[in-house]
């Protein structure tokens, strides 16, 4: 029996990995669940899961879960979340968190030594290099729980080193796909909450629709298997069947295909190096008639190239463009960011802050810090 544990336990990767957990047949065993401030929800899925620790990073969420429910133990605030890791005993930690909050979250399991099945990107945006380098200090696997990730890990398992020639992610080019940059100006949340062939949480389907997540998905891809920027490419393939291609040496490219589940990722991390058994429809070809692909719209959606330049930049660049990018699509789902300002506060703040040399986590929290109070300066004046 795998011992796993799993922060942002509410959110959609989190609920879909206890699916994949109750389908295991006993072969995983939660030990504890996270969430920032459902109270409610965490309490509930702790009671379904017979889960007997808990971590609300909101200390008044704690406190109100504490007082509902006396069946097991509420850790609070950010120093609860950090114990419930450390001591949490786990073989594997699940991290679901959505933002640089899930950085330091990451930091600790690392640390310990266990094993990460890593749904939170932006911890490898952030702190690429120092995540990748504290993991294999400790002797930490790194998982990937992003589809395209997933697939490419799949895809490389068993490839000899140096066989690697490119990688290609796919993006689904989200619910705007096809539309100009002027066409964009006065889309509504609604609109772009609308994905087209993915459920998840409401950050990373914003990023679907503005292309950012390819943006943060390149630099993913480069700090899990070391590829130089110029050797990973986007395309956008909208019926998101293909997850990722690799090419190799000998001409010949690999792809992974599958229905859009994300418990086909979250199962794949979970089970590791064994298989998980899913309840998914077989794919068939033939029903599906067409897989299409084209090239990305950068013009339209410039958050792309703005992560590949934070990307190229190095050091901070990629900390603040992601602090900036986060400022800016929690303002746009308040209403106080048209669509088209959420490139134009990352770029604004990419080029007032650049990037700096990265000696450690602190110098990124800072970096963190200060990217999100630019941001928040740029947001008022294109209010
Ligand atoms: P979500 O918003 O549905 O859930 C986020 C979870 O994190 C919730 O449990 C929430 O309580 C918790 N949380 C939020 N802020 C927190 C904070 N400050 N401190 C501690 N916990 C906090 O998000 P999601 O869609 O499940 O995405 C989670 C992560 O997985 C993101 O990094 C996202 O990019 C990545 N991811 C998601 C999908 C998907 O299909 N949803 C696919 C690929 C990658
Ligand atoms: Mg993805």
């Amino acid at each position: 029996m795998k011992r796993v544990l799993i922060l942002g336990a509410t959110g959609s990767i989190g609920t879909q990995a206890l699916d994949v957990v109750a389908r295991s047949e006993g072969e995983l065993e939660v030990v504890g669940l996270s969430a920032g401030r459902n109270a409610d929800a965490l309490v509930a899925l702790a009671r379904t899961h017979a889960v007997g620790r808990i971590a609300l990073t909101d200390p008044h969420a704690a406190a109100r879960a504490a007082e509902g429910w006396t069946d097991g133990e509420v850790l609070a605030g950010t120093d609860g979340l950090v114990r419930l890791i450390a001591e949490s005993g786990a073989d594997l930690v699940l991290n679901a968190i959505v933002g640089s909050a899930g950085l330091g979250p990451t930091v600790v399991a690392l640390s310990e030594g266990m094993d990460l099945a890593l749904a939170n990107k932006e911890s490898l945006v952030v702190g690429g290099e120092l995540v990748t380098a504290l993991a294999e200090a400790t002797g930490s696997t790194l998982l990937p729980v992003d589809s395209e990730h997933s697939a490419m890990h799949h895809l490389l398992t068993g490839e000899p080193a140096g066989t690697l020639e490119r990688l290609v992610i796919t993006a689904s080019g989200g619910p705007f796909r096809g539309r100009t940059r002027a066409e964009l100006e006065d889309v509504t949340v609604e609109q772009a909450l609308a994905h087209p062939t993915w459920a998840m949480g409401g950050k990373i389907t914003i990023d679907s629709a503005t292309l950012m997540n390819k943006g943060l998905e390149v630099i993913e891809a480069h700090h899990l298997f070391g590829t130089p920027y110029e050797r990973i490419d986007v395309v956008v393939h909208p019926q998101s069947i293909v997850h990722a291609l690799v090419q190799l040496c000998d001409g010949s490219t690999l792809a992974h295909l599958g229905h859009p589940d994300m418990r086909v990722a979250i199962g794949y991390a979970l089970h590791h190096p064994d298989r998980a058994t899913l309840p998914l429809e077989p794919l068939d070809l033939a029903k599906l008639t067409q897989l299409t692909f084209e090239a990305p719209d950068t013009t339209a959606f410039p958050c792309l190239e703005l992560a590949r330049q934070a990307a190229k930049e190095g050091g901070t660049a990629p900390c603040v463009l992601n602090a900036a990018n986060e400022i800016a699509v929690h303002a746009f789902l308040n209403g106080r960011l048209p669509f088209t300002g959420i490139a134009q506060v990352i770029e604004h703040t990419l080029h007032e802050l650049g990037g700096t040399p990265v000696h450690s986590f602190e110098t990124l929290y800072a970096a963190d810090a200060d990217a999100r109070e630019r941001a928040e300066e740029r947001v008022a004046v294109l209010a």
